[in-house]
């Protein structure tokens, strides 16, 4: 949205020199850009020609005006729970306030007069216009929330934890993230400032409630689950009716116990659209379709083709058009290592060679393949009993361990991969239990070329509840179910359905679920 403001800081000069607007309007790109608006408050004000986010009717959904509250020294503008819902906002009532703000010369129900976007081939604005939780949730009243938990100031607040934070800081230095998440966890002692929004996802995702259960008292612990069980379900790839029912009655929880538990001057803008953000799924889709995460990642891009100070849009021109040249010209190479290099390096990712896989069952097993000589008793009894064969006929079958598979969309690893010191891509929630387990780690990879056979040697878990009662089902306790070396399971990685985050916190085993794998950091 940077790169908008000073476009639209132009176009409201031109409304004030009286031009005409259609013609900048009417631009394509435009349209594009917002067929769906996403961007912060700072910018939505703008954009609209409103009053800022702590302003009088600053909510572009609905006629709530706020009320002043006192915030530490100054005063701020709350915008409390109300069990009667305020006006929503219509055409044609943000017509009568833009025209009546035009005539009085000053603002009416949160316009300053017209705005630019009026003239788009759509102008339901309050409709088209989303919500970015990125903003809006995790850099907004996540991060003020946890600021209150260990902030000195609050110190005399039940909620204040500060003291605890070392607790805090160790069992989420000790979490082990599968790769799909690309930060590792952060402490938060002299962090919290420098976390990236991603952290704050992943925080309120999957490590939060593990880190202060126990810590938190319950009654804030439950308020929080009922944001992190929301987002959980509005971030899904799949949203049903029954979800959305379940994130109303969630988020109404969670916004009308804001003021009581943390004081009015909390309900800011953002809490307050929380009100509104079940409607904008319904009519957008998840969360992750238009958060600002996509836009601030090509941000990043774009910023590391800038070297120096002078002509730094010929700069990331050339960035753009070098790798582009480059991108051809690869392929245009032969085969051969030097292009799969290449390759690579231009997809910054580590891409599995097909040179290197092996076509395993239902998955491709990642070489290098290590012959096994010797197979301990109890392991060649499972494996007999996998393959329908007797015992002592499995000495003519070539046994081969395997790391690593590749399978769907996901890379499954073991603890027996070298890489695995910073990671924990090895625990893995199964289509079906076995033997009653639906979680398993898996210690090595066994694979038969013939019959076609690939089985992984786990240690099987099983959940037994959900950590805080009655909440956020996608964080659970497990129980271990098999452990030692004689006692593995042999899950057929069929049966593999997806990574999970692993956690221990107070003694105890915890997982938690990812709501999507199409966003990534
Ligand atoms: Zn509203």
């Amino acid at each position: 949205m940077n790169t908008f403001f000073p476009f639209v800081k132009e176009m409201r000069t031109l409304y004030n020199e009286g031009l005409s607007v259609e013609t900048i309007a009417g631009k394509q790109t435009i349209y594009i850009i917002t067929n769906t608006l996403t961007m912060d408050l700072q910018a939505q004000a703008c954009v609209f020609n409103m009053m800022q986010h702590n302003g009088l009717c600053a909510c572009i959904f609905c006629e709530e005006t706020g009320v002043v509250v006192k915030s530490g020294k100054g005063h701020t503008r709350s915008f409390p729970y109300r069990e009667i819902k305020p006006k929503a906002r219509t055409s044609e009532s943000i017509d009568a306030s833009v025209e009546q703000a035009v005539q009085q010369k000053k603002p009416v129900c949160g316009f300053h007069g017209r705005y630019i976007l009026k003239h788009l081939p759509w102008n339901e604005f309050h409709v088209n216009c989303t919500i970015d939780y990125m903003h809006g949730f995790l850099l907004g009243f996540l991060k003020r929330m946890m600021t209150l938990w260990i902030d000195g100031s609050s110190f005399e607040q039940p909620y204040f934890i500060g003291h605890k934070l070392k607790e805090i800081d160790k069992t989420l230095k000790n979490i082990k993230t599968p790769y799909i998440i690309h930060r590792t966890p952060r402490k938060i002692q002299n962090n919290l400032n420098h976390w990236k929004a991603s952290e704050f996802r992943s925080f309120l995702l999957y490590y939060g409630i593990p880190c202060v259960e126990g810590i938190l008292p319950n009654s804030y612990l439950e308020h929080f689950a009922c944001l992190v069980e929301a987002t959980f379900l509005l971030l899904q790839e799949k949203i049903t009716a029954k979800d959305l029912n379940r994130c109303k009655k969630l988020l109404d929880v969670f916004y009308k116990c804001m003021a009581p538990l943390y004081g009015e001057e909390t309900c800011g803008l953002n809490v307050h659209n929380l009100s509104h953000i079940v409607e904008c799924v319904e009519n957008w889709g998840p969360l992750w379709a238009y958060s600002c995460f996509s836009f601030d990642s090509c941000n990043g891009e774009i910023s590391k083709a800038i070297h120096g100070k002078g002509n730094v849009s010929g700069e990331v021109y050339w960035a753009v058009h070098s790798e582009k040249i480059l991108e051809n010209e690869i392929k245009s190479l032969p085969h051969g290592k030097a292009k799969v290099l290449l390759k690579e390096i231009m997809s910054s990712r580590n891409t599995p060679n097909n040179e290197n896989l092996e076509v395993g069952e239902q998955c491709y097993v990642m070489k290098p393949l290590v012959k096994m000589n010797i197979i301990p008793p109890s392991l060649a009894k499972e494996i007999s009993i996998h393959l329908k064969i007797e015992e002592d006929k499995l000495q003519r079958i070539d046994i081969f361990k395997a790391v690593k598979i590749q399978r769907n969309r996901f890379v499954f690893y073991s603890k027996q991969c070298g890489r695995v010191k910073q990671n924990n891509s090895y625990t893995v929630l199964l289509q079906q239990p076995i033997n009653r387990c639906d979680i398993v780690q898996v210690e090595y990879f066994i694979h038969i070329s013939s019959p076609r056979t690939t089985i992984g040697v786990c240690s099987g878990f099983q959940r037994v509840h959900s950590l805080v009662k009655g909440r956020a089902p996608h964080i659970q306790v497990l129980e271990l179910k098999s452990q030692e070396e004689d006692n593995f399971m042999l899950v057929p990685v069929s049966l593999f359905e997806e990574h999970i985050v692993y956690m221990e916190a107070s003694g105890r085993k915890i997982i938690a679920r990812f709501p999507n794998f199409i966003e990534r950091d």
